[in-house]
């Protein structure tokens, strides 16, 4: 039996936490999954935002709106490359107020559930699209599997992927360069005709399948699923999970407690209120209920592989 643990997006809330750690202290699982998004960044953005104090100098601004209102894009990149230095300022302004925010955010996460849950097996996981890069600094105890090689749990090869996401805009897509490193299956054809490559050339030169066309896997880890779907998954890890004949995807993200077999894979996808553990060996699934009212109640082996 190779028990594993697999939990996503609490959205720091702290009772999750504590509700998670219990499942593994009662179960005693050989490794716990986070599939992600345990932190709010949309909600501590406005508030770190609204710290920063930079003044955006109103030559900038000028130029930028007169090459909006000409709907120009040659005069837009213009404007752009003449205040560079100045917009590449305000970037890293930026950047350095969400680092001092996922201090705080990071080390209470790290400190109320990693910590503690490492205590007890190791904890692999990949980043959501609500987590920045680098809350990977401020969570030590995870082992992040979304750019290494696949992990060995038991006889189990189990490989982390980050999908591409549709929700970061642009101007912050510095601090979220893992969302970047998969083709997003919604705007793959619009890629295409932009680059002029075709969508085959795209797929083999994504970062995600260079890293793992040639290892072996038949597990994927990834917050949103690998599996068809029309929620922005990225295309390259769909392939991979293909081609390696991937058998089970644990997946987060879509905040729908779910047990699935899509195209004969099993895919279960954690939510905010519920935590699985599944025998990796035979493909059984027990359900755990995390929501406050509901913690523990529910452990029903209900999912056979066939
Ligand atoms: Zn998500």
């Amino acid at each position: 039996m190779t028990k594993i643990l697999q939990f996503s997006d609490l959205h720091a809330d702290s009772a999750k936490r504590q509700a998670v750690l219990n499942i593994a202290k009662s179960t005693n699982p050989s490794a716990s999954f986070d599939l992600g998004d345990e932190i709010e960044a949309r909600e501590f953005y406005p508030e770190v935002f609204s710290k920063i104090n930079i003044p955006i100098p109103k030559e900038v601004i000028d130029d930028i709106n007169r090459a909006k209102e000409l709907n120009s894009e040659q005069e837009l990149i213009k404007a752009l490359q003449k205040h560079e230095a100045t917009l590449a300022q305000l970037r890293q302004g930026v950047e350095n107020a969400v680092i001092e925010q996922l201090k705080v955010e990071g080390s209470k996460l790290e400190e109320e559930l990693y910590s503690r849950l490492k205590e007890i097996n190791p904890v692999y996981g990949v980043l959501g699209n609500h987590d920045p890069y680098a809350l990977k600094k401020f969570t030590p105890s995870v082992t992040y599997i979304d750019e290494s090689d696949p992990v060995k749990v038991n006889d189990h090869s189990i490989a982390g992927v980050v999908n591409s996401d549709e929700f970061v805009s642009e101007k912050f897509l510095h601090l979220y360069p893992h969302l970047t490193r998969d083709i997003n299956n919604k705007n793959v054809d619009e890629v295409s005709q932009h680059t002029g490559k075709s969508i085959d050339e795209l797929l083999q030169n994504s970062a995600e399948y260079q890293r793992l066309h040639d290892k072996n896997f038949t597990i994927v880890a990834s917050h949103k699923t690998v599996l068809p779907n029309s929620y922005g998954t990225g295309i390259a890890a769909s392939k991979l999970a293909k081609e390696k004949g991937v058998k089970l995807n644990m997946c987060g993200h879509r905040h729908k407690g779910s047990v699935e077999r899509i195209e004969g894979v099993l895919m279960v996808n954690s939510s905010p209120n519920i935590a699985y553990v599944v025998d990796i060996d035979d493909m059984t699934v027990d359900v755990y209920w995390i929501s406050s009212d509901k913690e523990g109640f529910a452990r029903n082996k209900f999912e056979k592989a066939a």
